[in-house]
């Protein structure tokens, strides 16, 4: 992530301008670009969409980083309805969830407990289920937790993010368990220590990861990127690969290029956003390009 993006994260994440955003029209005008709605049935009705389109979809109710049980709870249950209306209305698509909002790091066993739940219910309308990756504090414990359930259900899949030093190893541990893989850039401001910080130093990695991933045909890879040089290069294993593989993108970026992908009928999964906490998600979308931060201050300073 670049200087300015590092920048907006640290000032997003005061409680004022929080509340600027989230409280005036501008800001959650602004979330509509990125965001499909505050309710299931506004994200429902995006899925129907993309699914007319030739797109999959992956449901992402919004949230992370629950400070009690009860709300941990909660999010599992607005999960499970989620999973209830894919079958329901016979929707191509999954659910992608942070487990910090299914309770880890405040009760991993309850966070634990409740993906098996909802792998099961997944498994019972013939779906599947994604585990985002989060904050690099978690990466083992997101590792641990999806790979306990991953063994027991098998119909689960893992974000890795290539900006990580250790996801090369990672994926020693992670591919054996087949499932679908997302590789992605990596989207939160970590450490040199940790994360490689040069836009060359972490396209390099995604495309040896992209290598690695599409040469085994054991795991389906979901190359996560709206980067036209990373996709080329996955594009260019296609033809020796037999397994599954899809590419995935974010609702609202990049549309024209997810249209021009749809018509030349590659596989692509929409990543959908929908509930009222969307805030973080969207101070992420924002540090990621920096045109998008004089929309952002915009909003911030317009109150209506
Ligand atoms: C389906 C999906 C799931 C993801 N899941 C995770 C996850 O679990 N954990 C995690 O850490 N990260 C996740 N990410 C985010 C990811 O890590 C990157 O931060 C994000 O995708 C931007 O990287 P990029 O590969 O698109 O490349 P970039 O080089 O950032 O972008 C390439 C081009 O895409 C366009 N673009 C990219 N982002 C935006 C934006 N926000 N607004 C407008 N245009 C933009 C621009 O034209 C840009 O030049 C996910 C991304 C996708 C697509």
């Amino acid at each position: 992530m670049n200087i300015l993006g590092r920048g907006l994260l640290a000032v997003t994440n005061r409680s004022f301008v929080r509340n600027v955003i989230t409280g005036t029209r501008p800001g959650r005008a602004l979330s509509t670009r990125f965001v499909a709605g505050e309710t299931l049935e506004q994200a429902i009705a995006v899925a129907k969409e993309a699914n007319a389109k030739g797109a999959t979809v992956s449901l992402d109710h919004l949230g992370e980083h629950v400070t009690d049980r009860g709300q941990a709870e909660a999010a599992r249950d607005d999960y499970l309805a989620c999973l209830d209306a894919i079958g329901e209305h016979g929707l191509d698509g999954n659910i992608s969830v942070k487990l910090s909002q299914l309770g880890m790091g405040l009760d991993d066993d309850l966070a634990a407990v409740s993906l098996d739940q909802l792998a099961e219910r997944a498994a019972a309308v013939g779906t599947t289920v994604s585990v985002d990756m989060e904050e690099s504090d978690v990466t083992s414990l997101t590792i641990d937790i999806y790979s306990a359930a991953q063994k027991r259900h098998g119909n689960l899949g893992l974000a890795v993010q290539a900006y990580l030093h250790r996801t090369k190893q990672d994926l020693d541990v992670i591919m054996p368990l087949g499932g679908h893989v997302r590789l992605c850039k990596g989207a939160y401001a970590e450490p040199a220590d940790i994360a490689y910080q040069s836009r060359d130093e972490v396209n390099t990695a995604f495309d040896q990861l992209t290598h690695l991933l599409m040469g085994d045909d054991g795991v389906k890879p979901a190359i996560a990127s709206h980067d036209t040089d990373r996709l080329d290069v996955a594009a260019s294993l296609v033809a020796n690969r037999s397994g599954p593989y899809e590419y995935q993108m974010l609702y609202g970026v990049r549309t024209g290029l997810q249209e021009t992908m749809l018509a030349a009928g590659d596989p692509l999964r929409i990543y959908v956003p929908y509930g009222v906490a969307w805030y973080p998600y969207l101070t992420r979308r924002m540090a990621e390009r920096p045109a998008n931060i004089s929309f952002f201050m915009r909003a911030a300073l317009s109150r209506s």
